[in-house]
């Protein structure tokens, strides 16, 4: 058996291209610095994995900024807007990934949009009816080469023409079926060229393939590779599928004449089913996705070895690999410095599962795999008791019934009961939670955390700031208030900080897109609430002003799926404990005077699993109930907002509706509202702030656009359950905006509210 992975991550281990990418943007050194930077980190990549054992490496799985681009630039599909700026090739290619203002024109960046069901995002190509798809790039012969003249034949990693076809975005009338066969021949060109090259492997990925599939899809999907096959000469093709199973067209991918067909042991929950049941077609390589490429723990050698048992005799060759790149771990455990040994054996980062693919070959080699001493390790691993175990929680959550799952009286009661305490005006206004972190907030956090403030100076500071921001908004005339969130850093850092049960890492950075780079913290052990984590400063704020103050907490589903999660429990059962500790927090604020507290779900759609027919049994089912637990226990007069930062919710809007809070403020304000029809469709009962306008673009939006916005919301939503509110945080705002933007807020509200009463 050999080894191989996916992909490798690319940022670097202390996120050198990071570094390197932004001093370039801001001309602080050179292309050849910036591709001398790149090459280092290709080079080390390279020999880390042949140093591990690897036995077939990929190449082109390195990128300046995202793949999917680089596949874009690589077939010439690239809008003309950015190739006109007339700039260097490099710099093209930047300014569709980011935008380019300057003295050759000014353009904004391609969309970006979400990977799958992980936290990268890629940049979407765009495709007009004269866009002409042909092999026009050199990047991944150059990157063969370099890695062929430093002794490694690899195996390069292009974004399949399904999957590319899939994820473009049409701009005129043409549909990807149009582009099928020019598309067909530009991989058949690149086989060709990677013939001539002496690649012996080429790599497809392919992972809308485990989306649901049309029968068009299917037809599409096929006719494209019996187009691009015959070309491939005397190289063989990998069809690498990741992020699940292929349950809609395992039969025609087998019937393909691809030489490589690559699975997902890991997340494809038929995939093993799949195999075994129809067999693996003769002839053909299966490389079998069995280590997790999407999490930190190490890998179970006793469940793996099961897997590749029950498989060998069905596939002539198998191949151990990755579920899918490791492009979404962090790099090295070497740069953790503080991790203690009891937590830090059971991680692994890209690197230290490169040698865990060595190991588990050897261990499937042996005579007598479980008896090897790696089998045995990982055995014992994996069967100890981990320290964190937190009995209570666990009898909780246990304990838990749909009783306790559901909030009394029901939601109209409530909203009559509500109406009556709070005296509101129609369309209260309100924003969503964080005040500009101002420079000055920062720098005082960061004085903070080094030892130069005492934690005394620091509260001081923050208390000053809630002073400030509550007299702002009682200045500018806002019905509910906030606190501003100067004490948090991120909306789940913070929590994850006060919670038992969570660790930090130092170094894990995982790219999230371009240079942009997150650290999720990691779920350790069962979690609880230590100690009440925002009552103080939501007391104080509330002995500020007469006017209701929102307590702001994170959501369990949200705190969920931005951390690295356990594997040894479930996500249901991490979910509620977490919801625990977030519901414990709710009852001490409403038991200390907060009478509207929200609970953000911003990542709320953020793991929905990629197929529909899975989004009720593996998730909405535990995550929606999660949620409403939080508040079951509140009294009714109490008020429960929510907020999402998106507005994709058609599919999902029974759900949302189901959440049970008594209103959700979202955003509306880029998405022309369309929203807005379907929460009418369906009789949305919660309360509803659809943002009114923009808060990621600094522009002040006028009284009268805000009230044009309102209006358009009142044709659709009842007088009586709309709210007036920016679409997010204000967070990442200069306050010179927020306090313009806020006051003519305000006054479209106020004349609304004349006009309509
Ligand atoms: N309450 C948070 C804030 O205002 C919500 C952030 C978010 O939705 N991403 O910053
Ligand atoms: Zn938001």
């Amino acid at each position: 058996m050999k080894t191989s992975i996916i992909g490798y991550p690319r940022i670097g281990g202390l996120r050198e291209l990071k570094f390197a990418s932004e001093k370039y943007f801001r001309r602080e050194i050179t292309q050849e610095e910036l591709e001398s930077e790149a090459r280092k980190i290709r080079l080390y990549n390279l020999n880390i994995q042949k140093d591990s054992g690897i036995d077939l490496i990929p190449s082109n799985d390195f990128s300046y900024y995202d793949g999917v681009l680089d596949t874009a630039f690589l077939f010439g599909a690239v809008p003309a807007r950015y190739t006109e700026l007339g700039l260097s090739e490099l710099d093209t290619y930047f300014a569709a990934a980011r935008g380019y203002q300057g003295e050759k024109g000014d353009v904004k960046a391609l969309a970006m949009k979400k990977w799958y069901n992980t936290n990268y995002h890629y940049m979407v190509p765009e495709i007009d009816d004269d866009t002409q798809i042909r092999l026009s790039g050199s990047k991944p012969f150059d990157l063969f080469t370099e890695a062929l003249e430093n002794g490694v034949k690899t195996r390069p990693v292009i974004v399949g023409a399904y999957t590319f076809l899939k994820l473009a975005r049409y701009k005129g009338e043409k549909k990807a079926a149009d582009f099928a066969a020019q598309t067909a021949k530009a991989y058949a060109d690149l086989l060709d060229r990677f013939a001539g090259l002496g690649a012996e492997w080429v790599q497809f990925d392919e992972p809308s393939l485990v989306k649901d599939m049309t029968a068009e899809d299917i037809k599409l999907f096929v006719s494209l590779y019996e187009k691009i096959l015959p070309g491939k000469k005397s190289v063989k093709v990998l069809l690498q599928t990741y992020f699940g199973d292929v349950r809609d067209c395992y039969k025609e991918i087998c019937a393909l004449d691809v030489d490589g067909i690559g699975l997902d042991f890991t997340e494809g929950r038929k995939t093993f089913d799949l195999v075994f049941n129809n067999g693996f077609p003769k002839g053909k390589v299966l490389f079998a996705g069995v280590v997790n490429g999407k999490n930190i723990w190490r890998n179970d050698y006793a469940k793996t070895c099961l897997t590749i048992e029950g498989i060998k005799d069905k596939a002539s060759e198998i191949v151990i690999s990755t579920s899918c790149s490791l492009l979404h771990v962090p790099c090295t455990l070497r740069n953790e410095t503080k991790l203690p040994d009891n937590i830090r054996k059971h991680f692994a980062y890209a690197e230290e599962k490169l040698t865990e693919l060595a190991e588990i070959r050897k261990i499937v080699e042996s005579e007598h795999p479980r008896e090897t001493s790696e089998y045995q390790r990982s055995v014992s691993l994996h069967t100890e008791v981990r320290s964190g175990t937190n009995e209570a929680v666990r009898e909780k959550v246990a304990k838990l019934t749909d009783k306790d799952l559901v909030r009394l009286p029901e939601f109209a009661e409530r909203e009559r009961i509500q109406k009556e305490r709070f005296g509101l005006p129609l369309f209260p206004t309100t924003t969503i939670g964080s005040f500009p972190q101002t420079a000055e907030v920062k720098k005082t956090r960061k004085a903070f955390r080094s030892g130069e403030i005492s934690a005394e100076e620091y509260d001081r500071f923050i208390e000053k700031k809630i002073a400030d921001c509550v007299a702002l908004q009682e200045k500018i005339g806002l019905d509910v208030l906030v606190h501003g969130e100067f004490e948090r850093n991120d909306m789940v850092e913070y929590f994850g900080e006060c919670l038992d049960g969570y660790i930090f890492t130092e170094k894990a950075w995982v790219q999230s897109y371009g240079t942009r780079c997150v650290k999720p913290p990691v779920i350790w052990g069962d979690i609880s609430r230590a100690k009440p984590m925002t009552v103080r400063w939501a007391k104080y704020a509330q002995s500020l002003t007469k006017k209701p103050m929102k307590g702001m907490l994170t959501g369990p589903v949200t705190i969920l799926n931005w951390s690295f999660p356990r594997e040894d429990i479930s996500l249901k059962e991490s979910a509620f404990q977490i919801a625990l500790a977030i519901r414990e927090e709710v009852l001490d604020l409403e038991a200390n005077g907060i009478s509207v507290i929200q609970v953000d779900e911003a990542a709320l759609r953020e793991k929905l699993p990629l197929r529909r027919s899975d989004w009720r049994e593996d998730y909405l089912d535990w995550a929606i109930p999660a949620f409403r637990y939080v508040h079951s226990g509140v009294r009714p007069e109490t008020q429960i907002h929510t907020h999402m930062c998106y507005s994709e919710f058609a599919d999902i809007i029974r759900d949302i509706d189901d959440m049970d809070a008594d209103v959700i403020t979202f955003e509306a304000s880029r998405s022309d509202l369309a929203i807005l029809d379907v929460l009418r469709e369906n009789n949305f009962r919660t309360e509803v702030g659809p943002g009114v306008y923009d808060i990621h673009s600094p522009r002040i939006p006028s009284k009268d656009e805000i009230k044009t916005a309102i209006g358009k919301m009142l044709g659709r939503i009842p007088a009586s359950k709309l709210w007036v509110n920016p679409d997010c945080g204000l967070k990442t705002r200069g306050i010179e905006e927020t306090v313009p933007s806020l006051e003519n807020l305000v006054a479209a509200a106020r004349e609304a509210r004349n006009e309509n009463s």
